[in-house]
């Protein structure tokens, strides 16, 4: 089995983008997935989002492809929604970088004009939501017979937000020889029936998420409200810990990780600790890691993506100062402790609006995450505004992603007229000064 991107023949454009992209090896999905596509075979696929899944298939079809060709798309990808259509795009983006390839997205929610005059200048990949394809197609700019490869990516996820009737009107609208993949994270009957209809002779490709955290890892979580407060418990555990031989602290933006870098800059001195993302000079960043690598310093302060990759698992704690949203990430996070120790020790940190998070992975790694209760000593800062915004925000956004019908406060709000929305928002920000105004009103 192939265990590095050149076993795979790609052309010299594609591998140094990868290069670029901070890969160093495939991931089992890619391992698996790319052989069979290359050879043009049907493929279905039952990988999660966080396995490489994208790539798996977006690599070998570059590679078929290759340059700009003509004015019409030759492959189509359709994804459930416009999120991930423009996270496909991303991948198709750094990978074509060295190539004059053509994508173009379409998704609802926008008027089409832009995306129609984008595949009027000519395509080779179209990435779209299955109703926006449909309306530009039915509207008569997209020619569809040099379709050469069709993807549904999500696909169980489409079938659960009710495209089928759109996913059978664009199957009948593709030419028919044709190499078709199929990627679902899960494979259920509709799934397979899915697969007979759309599939032919398909090689069945299949990764089991790595779910299973070491037993010699002990996991705790604080319920901590804000950044500011998250600060404060970092602290004291510092503080606090003498056991602390080489740490990890994981972030889920650059921004977070600046400021949680600054901050034990300025506590601990800069010769302690390193940061690694991805805004970071290569140079600066191979420096980083070798110091930490070598115990040059002692704490790596790195968000997910800057850490992928990276074989470093000799440390001995582990804190995710925020939950990972790619719930996979959870898992890999807290693999790089628990190894050379004889127990390695990961913490993390969640703010209300990361429980829907850390729900999931403890579904995932079919384990419940021991709730500590948060240190007397840590003061617990109140949440700022904007903050408490972003954190409704997101709680909106998770509800409506378990229910597409959910209409959140804020979608509420947007109905209020400017006045009352206005005391509305005082109201939230200082609720006893708006309460005083109120009643020296009356
Ligand atoms: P996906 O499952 O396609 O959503 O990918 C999850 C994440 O893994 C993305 O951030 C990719 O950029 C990253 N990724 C995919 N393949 C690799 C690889 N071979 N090495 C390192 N990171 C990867």
């Amino acid at each position: 089995m192939a265990s590095t991107f050149e076993d795979f023949q790609f052309n010299r454009q594609i591998l140094n983008a990868i290069a670029d992209a901070g890969y160093t090896e495939p991931t089992p999905i890619q391992e698996k997935a790319i052989p069979p596509i290359l050879n043009g075979q049907d493929v279905m696929g039952i990988a999660q989002t966080g396995t490489g899944k994208t790539a798996a298939y977006v690599l070998p079809i570059v590679m078929k492809l290759k340059y700009a060709q003509g004015e019409n798309a030759r492959c189509l990808i359709i994804a459930p929604t416009r999120e991930l259509a423009m996270q496909i795009e991303e991948n198709i983006n750094t990978f074509t970088k060295y190539t004059d390839l053509r994508t173009v997205v379409l998704y609802g929610g926008i008027g089409p004009k832009t995306q129609i005059e984008n595949i009027q200048k000519g395509v080779d990949i179209i990435v779209a939501t299955p109703g926006r394809f449909m309306d530009v197609y039915l509207a008569g700019h997209i020619f569809t017979k040099p379709m050469q490869i069709l993807v549904l990516d999500e696909a169980d996820k489409m079938m659960d937000m009710g495209f089928m009737p759109q996913i059978n009107r664009i199957l009948e609208v593709v030419p028919v020889k044709r190499q078709n993949l199929l990627f679902s994270a899960t494979m259920s009957d509709k799934i397979q029936q899915l697969s007979y209809n759309f599939l032919e002779f398909p090689t069945v490709v299949e990764v089991t998420p790595q779910a299973t955290p070491a037993q010699t890892v002990s996991q705790r979580l604080y319920q901590v409200p804000n950044l500011k407060t998250k600060i404060n418990l970092l602290k004291h555990l510092l503080d606090d810990t003498d056991d602390i031989k080489k740490l990890i602290i994981f972030c889920k933006t650059r921004v977070v990780a600046e400021d949680v870098y600054k901050f034990l800059e300025r506590k601990l001195g800069q010769e302690q600790v390193k940061v690694l993302h991805a805004n970071k000079g290569q140079n600066t960043r191979i420096n980083s890691m070798n110091s930490f690598k070598n115990d040059e310093v002692k704490i790596l302060v790195a968000t997910d993506v800057a850490a992928r990759g990276i074989d470093v698992s000799d440390v001995s704690h582990v804190i995710n100062f925020d939950v990972p949203v790619v719930i996979e990430d959870y898992v890999h996070r807290i693999g790089r402790t628990g190894r050379a120790y004889q127990s390695g020790v990961a913490i993390t940190f969640a703010a209300e609006s990361e429980e829907y998070y850390v729900n999931k992975i403890e579904k995932l790694i079919r384990q419940k995450i021991t709730v500590s209760p948060l240190p007397e000593a840590v003061f617990v800062e109140e949440t700022p505004y904007e903050e408490r915004q972003a954190q409704a925000k997101e709680i909106d956004m998770q509800k409506r992603r378990e229910d597409p019908d959910f209409k959140g406060a804020f979608h509420e709000k947007k109905t209020l007229n400017k006045k009352k929305k206005f005391q509305a928002v005082r109201a939230k920000a200082d609720p006893e000064k708006a309460a005083r105004k109120f009643r020296k009103k009356r």
